[in-house]
């Protein structure tokens, strides 16, 4: 005789200690109600709230020795905020209007020893706006060489294209000289009301190569804007105790790139910033002011959370404490530290053996740079076990070996680590 299945709310209810909400609970039942019969249906219900449960956004710990890996959110933040109201847009000490440019973004600018900023969802919206409130209608020199596409789909004609900016496209794939600047700023069928200078983030053009610096492009009659991307607010690393790690060499900053003539910067939040998904635009008042006025900076501006953890990174670096922004943290940690927590992991949980291995700072920054690391191996590819715990774990798989990098782990997420591996047995 076949089992007659539960109703959908009763087999809802019986998950109710997952902690999901009930729709979802209710969904799960439903799914597992078109998988198939009677038999086994409560197991298969269990399974999918279990999914959906898996599919909320969560801590998870990051052993793959990526600083900055996007699909782990980028740079690593804290976010602890009880419901409050803020001055987001309230000047306390007039109690008339304020802007919400007046907090993080006027500390980046500070910060990086300029006039103004403004602050906006990410980097791609900062070029954006930038070339259309600078440059919408009219030209923008580019390059040939840095006509790039940065990942996720960032391609610098596309973004153009879409800010109404016509690109001037300057010099070769290869080499580009001042002197091919000059004739596209200079001939009146170009328009140019600026020239973009875009960082090769994520690759590099060696061999027969020339390219114009910003100190160069200075010199031209249009203003020179900078997009600098990863956001390495400082070449001098002044929040570092040991100044600029090695791996960093060459990497544009935000106040050398401003120093040379650059009249405005754009980059990244959370990429080599270390803060909350946002882009920044800073430089020249009037610049930032035609951004601030156009239209789309209305449909970029990111809220009062984006913008409180931004202004923590922001104190952090005017603080100086490196230490106090995780990406810093993380990416200045010695490998001799990092090695004796290797062995506490590998005594911990009895499983897997200490090994040297290389981080890398990610986020489509740097190509081919690695920091000198320390983490676990473990023989055979574990990483869905891994994947599944509470948090998960994810890590790396090179040569049917698993690598822990120890890096990018929080040290209070060692114990974490520890039971997972102890888990695998
Ligand atoms: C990463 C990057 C961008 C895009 O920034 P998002 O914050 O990812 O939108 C733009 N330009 C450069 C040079 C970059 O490196």
């Amino acid at each position: 005789m076949a089992v007659r299945p539960p109703s959908v709310d009763a087999l809802a209810r019986s998950l109710a200690d997952t902690g999901l909400p009930h729709p979802l609970l209710v969904d799960a039942a439903r799914a597992a109600i078109a998988d198939g019969g009677a038999a086994g249906i409560e197991e298969r219900a269990r399974r999918h709230a279990h999914a959906a449960a898996r599919a909320l956004l969560q801590p998870v710990v990051n052993a793959t020795g990526v600083l900055l890996h996007t699909n782990l959110g980028r740079a690593p933040l804290a976010v602890a905020a009880d419901a409050a109201y803020t001055n987001l847009e309230l000047d306390l000490s007039s109690g008339r209007r304020g802007s919400r440019h007046d907090h993080a973004a006027a500390l980046l600018a500070r910060l990086c020893d300029t006039e103004d900023a403004i602050v906006v969802n990410n980097g791609a919206s900062a070029v954006l706006l930038v070339l259309a409130a600078l440059a919408g209608g009219r030209g923008a020199a580019v390059s040939r060489g840095e006509l790039v596409e940065i990942g996720g789909g960032f391609r610098v004609p596309e973004v153009m294209a879409q800010s109404g900016a016509q690109l001037v496209e300057v010099g070769t794939t290869n080499r580009t000289r001042l002197a091919d600047f000059e004739s596209a700023v200079a001939n009146p069928a170009n328009g140019a009301a600026l020239a973009l200078k875009v960082h090769q983030s994520n690759y590099r053009i060696v061999g027969f190569t020339e390219q114009v610096t910003v100190a160069e492009m200075a010199s031209l009659d249009v203003p020179v804007v900078a997009d600098i991307g990863s956001g390495l607010v400082d070449a001098a690393c002044p929040w570092l105790d040991n100044g600029p790690p090695p791996w960093l060499a060459g990497e544009p900053a935000a106040r050398q790139s401003l120093a040379d003539g650059a009249a405005l910067v754009t980059f990244s939040g959370d990429k080599l910033f270390g803060g909350p998904q946002a882009g920044i635009i800073a430089g020249r008042a009037d610049l930032v002011g035609q951004c601030a006025r156009h239209p789309l900076a209305r449909a970029l501006r990111p809220g009062s959370l984006v913008l409180n953890a931004l202004q923590q990174v922001v104190l952090a670096y005017l603080r100086r404490d490196g230490q106090a922004i995780e990406f810093w943290r993380m990416a200045s940690l010695a490998a001799t530290d990092l090695e004796q927590r290797a062995h506490g992991v590998v005594e911990g949980s009895g499983t897997g053996v200490v090994a040297e291995m290389a981080s890398v700072p990610g986020g489509g920054t740097l190509p081919g740079t690695e920091i000198n690391s320390c983490g676990v191996v473990l023989n055979g590819d574990h990483t869905t076990a891994l994947r599944a715990r509470t948090p998960p774990i994810i890590a790396r798989v090179s040569e049917d070996r698993t690598w822990l990098d120890l890096r990018t782990v929080a040290p209070a997420d060692d114990q974490h680590v520890i039971a997972a591996l102890k888990a695998l047995g």
